[in-house]
């Protein structure tokens, strides 16, 4: 993995001093024939944590498809600051347990951006896979089927083949979502180590502790940004239940 970790002053940068690596105004998307998004400007701070946060339904997923470059604006602008695609990790649901893969090859997928399913794979690429593994500490685990895993083992498998891209920003759709305490504090901890790594971390999540401890939120409601910055002081008990209200 890359280093590009700029900050070197004695007192840590805020999310909000950091410079945006990706960056959007007046963003509109969404689906043939379905509006999704409306017109949002923010940005995503480099080498940080941005959570997306908003209920069910309102615009979480398509807006890391838009980060993704899987979904084209509809209008408005859309920025990235960065030298590489980014890494997108899918919701584990999203995944078909029936595909008949190990975890390795699922990993291996990570590599196929730069080399192409078809090419094989060089032995620099076999050590980025080695290495993403590892970090995930799923060498253990390289010959299992994905559809054998825990909900957490699975998590994991996606976010190696997210590692084994080397992008220097990395987009996970409720990475811990369902999962236990101990395989949520565990990714958890990951993402901010990737951070100190010099990588730039976007996950949608449902999970409000996921949320609050990320540098900086999004919050969304009826694809509307209603909300954006420190997670501790948007996040309260008034402002939840009134977006989380039932319709
Ligand atoms: P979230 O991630 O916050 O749950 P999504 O971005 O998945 O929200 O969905 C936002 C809206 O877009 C929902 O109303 C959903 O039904 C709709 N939607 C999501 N995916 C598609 C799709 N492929 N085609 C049409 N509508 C979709």
């Amino acid at each position: 993995m890359k280093t590009m970790f700029k900050e070197q002053g004695s007192s840590p940068a805020t999310a909000k001093d950091r410079s945006p690596r990706v960056r959007f105004r007046e963003l509109s998307a969404g689906y043939p024939g379905r509006a999704v998004l409306h017109q949002l400007d923010a940005h995503i701070p480099a080498l940080a944590i941005t959570a997306l946060v908003g209920p069910n339904g309102s615009g979480k997923s398509t807006l890391l498809g838009v980060l993704a470059g899987v979904i084209r604006p509809t209008s408005g602008e859309l920025r990235h600051d960065g030298d590489r695609p980014p890494a997108f990790v899918p919701q584990r649901g999203a995944v078909g347990d029936a595909l008949p893969l190990t975890v390795r090859q699922t990993v291996e997928m990570g590599r196929w951006g730069d080399r192409g399913p078809w090419r094989r794979l060089t032995r620099l690429d076999r050590a980025t896979v080695d290495t993403a593994m590892q970090r995930l500490a799923i060498t253990d685990l390289a010959t299992r089927q994905l559809g054998e895993l825990s909900g957490g083992q699975r998590q994991r498998a996606l976010i190696a083949q997210g590692l084994a891209q080397e992008s220097d920003l990395l987009l996970l759709d409720e990475p811990t979502t369902g999962l236990d305490p101990e395989a949520r504090e565990r990714i958890a901890t990951l993402l901010t180590e990737l951070v100190t790594d010099g990588v730039t971390v976007v996950q949608a999540t449902h999970d409000l502790e996921a949320a609050r401890s990320a540098d900086t939120c999004l919050l969304l409601h009826d694809g509307h940004l209603v909300g954006q910055g420190d997670p501790e002081q948007l996040l309260t008990a008034s402002t939840l239940a009134r977006i989380w209200q039932p319709a």
